[in-house]
């Protein structure tokens, strides 16, 4: 069974599990505020093979200025859990923060939320973890994130790390989201299944502590690999990486470990920056892979 509603949100299931994809809004990146789409997206492509591959999509790769993301967010509601991948950007863009309407379109409030799991601590995948007066949106949650994320982002390696570009809204969208957390998280270390049929898997490398979700069910699975690819251009040229993936070479050992699994299992994959709803096939093709969106 698949239903959208108005593009905000998508319904389907993996085996006994209903899946919702939640659009949280989207943004537009360009210049001045970011770099241009290709020197944003794909730092290290030659330009003639990215051009190349840009038209096969009908664009130009000269007048390609702005990258509109959908910023998609996942609810995995098990029967007996209700558990939310990201929280989306919050206040971040004009554009964002449209979590909560989703959730409501979807039937469901924020106390239904019983585990909230941050793949990694950007601005546009925590920025909706606490309200205007600093409480947490979700408050029956217990939050889940990976022990190396929370690590770096609390423990002074992201002030040294970071690029000075954009540092001081990033860390202080940390900050700010993750303090309202400490009483109510739960670190994880390597894979570690949270849930029956819900699994938090380790995808370092666009941030240190990067984590994917793996959701399986009677033989059907997802794997919602958050920033492992932030256009579906990374899944056909997987070494191809973002000026904003901190550890490029761990970001591509990654990439590909992840897709190897994900196409190997033929399962269903969601990208959080992909077209609503960031849902689509991995079909193998050279380096990398095909991506076949379900919708
Ligand atoms: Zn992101």
């Amino acid at each position: 069974m698949m239903k959208s509603m108005d593009g905000m949100i998508h319904r389907f299931r993996i085996g006994q599990i209903d899946c919702t994809a939640l659009s949280d809004g989207y943004l537009v990146y360009a210049p001045p505020t970011f770099p241009r789409p290709a020197d944003l997206l794909f730092l290290n492509a030659p330009k003639d093979r990215l051009d190349e591959m840009l038209r096969e999509d009908g664009l130009d790769l000269q007048e390609w200025a702005e990258f509109r993301s959908g910023y998609t967010c996942l609810l995995i509601k098990t029967g007996e859990h209700v558990v939310l991948v990201d929280t989306g950007a919050g206040d971040l863009g004009p554009h964002t923060g449209r979590l909560l309407d989703s959730l409501a379109l979807d039937g469901m409030s924020p106390e239904d939320v019983d585990s909230v799991l941050i793949t990694h601590a950007h601005p546009d995948h925590l920025g909706g973890n606490a309200d205007d007066q600093g409480r947490c949106r979700f408050p029956m949650a217990e939050w889940i994130i990976s022990e190396r994320e929370w690590d770096f982002w609390t423990g002074g390696q992201a002030e040294r790390d970071l690029p000075e570009h954009g540092r001081e809204v990033i860390i202080g969208c940390a900050r700010r989201n993750l303090s309202v957390l400490e009483e109510h998280v739960r670190l994880v270390r390597g894979e570690e299944q949270i849930l029956p049929g819900v699994a938090v898997i380790p995808a370092p490398g666009h941030t240190p502590g990067q984590s994917a979700v793996r959701v399986s069910s009677q033989g059907d699975t997802l794997y919602c690999v958050s920033d492992v690819v932030l256009h579906p251009l990374h899944v056909r040229r997987p070494r191809w990486v973002a000026v904003v993936d901190m550890l490029p070479t761990q970001t591509v050992a990654t990439r590909e470990s992840l897709l190897q699994r994900a196409a190997a299992e033929e399962a269903l994959v969601m990208g959080f920056h992909f077209p609503f709803p960031g849902l689509g096939h991995l079909v193998p093709r050279g380096d990398g892979w095909d991506w076949v969106p379900l919708v």
